[in-house]
């Protein structure tokens, strides 16, 4: 194996990704809620564990084609189902992310440059359907930045599970810095500078969705 080899087996690693984001966000249930409560409706983390639970349903092999059991068309069949299930701005966000992420995935193997440009394509597509950038305290502040770090990561060779360890500080980052902004996008934005002093619970399911992912690669890479 060499570093930029890709992972082996895409489509159980697709799985095990989407396992390990439900199972964080559902322990994080609670403390998205209390960040959403803060400066929003509180319902992010019902939201979320609602939408993953239906993404990992969908994303099961019974529930697919034989057609479609490679981890690109794993994804896009979880996105639909998760923007379906989960409601909310992020339902709609999150959920056309991971079917974007999907769609370029396609049937490429999972390499380090693939990722990175799935990751871009969904990070495009958030933001232009939220019409939200850098700086106006969402999920965009945390998954910006891993995008630029991930991209940087594989352009040097590294392999997708290194890349992406390399990639979360930047995400941790920026999801620490939604707490100095103001919100300029959803319903925080209503607050102005009364959503100063708050991190954006987006930002940090964000956050947390892209850790499991990188525990997930981590478990998949080969050890040589
Ligand atoms: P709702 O506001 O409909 O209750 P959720 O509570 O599910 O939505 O999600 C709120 C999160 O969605 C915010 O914390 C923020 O990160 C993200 N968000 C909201 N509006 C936008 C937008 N226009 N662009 C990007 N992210 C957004
Ligand atoms: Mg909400």
């Amino acid at each position: 194996m060499t570093q930029t080899d890709p992972l082996p087996n895409g489509a159980a690693v697709a799985r095990r990704i989407l396992t390990l984001m439900r199972e964080r966000i559902e322990g994080a249930e609670a403390e998205l809620a209390r960040l959403d409560g803060a400066i929003g409706d509180g319902d992010h983390g019902a939201g979320m564990v609602r939408g993953l639970r239906a993404a990992c349903a969908a994303a099961d092999a019974d529930a697919l084609p034989e057609t479609e059991q490679a981890a690109g068309a794993i994804l896009v069949a979880a996105g639909a189902a998760f923007a379906d299930a989960a409601g909310g701005a992020s339902g709609a966000l999150v959920g056309t992310g991971l079917l974007t992420a999907g769609q370029t995935l396609g049937s490429d193997p999972c390499s380090s440059t693939a990722l990175a440009r799935a990751l871009a394509a969904a990070l495009a597509t958030l933001c232009a359907l939220g019409e939200a950038g850098p700086g106006d305290k969402t999920m965009v502040d945390t998954l910006h930045p891993f995008v630029q770090a991930l991209g940087e990561a594989a352009a040097q060779g590294q392999a997708p599970a290194p890349a992406w360890q390399a990639a979360l500080p930047a995400a941790q980052a920026g999801a620490a810095a939604t707490a100095a902004m103001v919100s300029r996008r959803g319903r925080s934005s209503r607050l102005g500078e009364r959503s100063r002093g708050h991190l954006d619970a987006g930002a940090v399911s964000m956050l947390y969705m892209l850790q499991a992912a990188g525990s997930a690669l981590q478990a998949a890479a080969p050890n040589d």
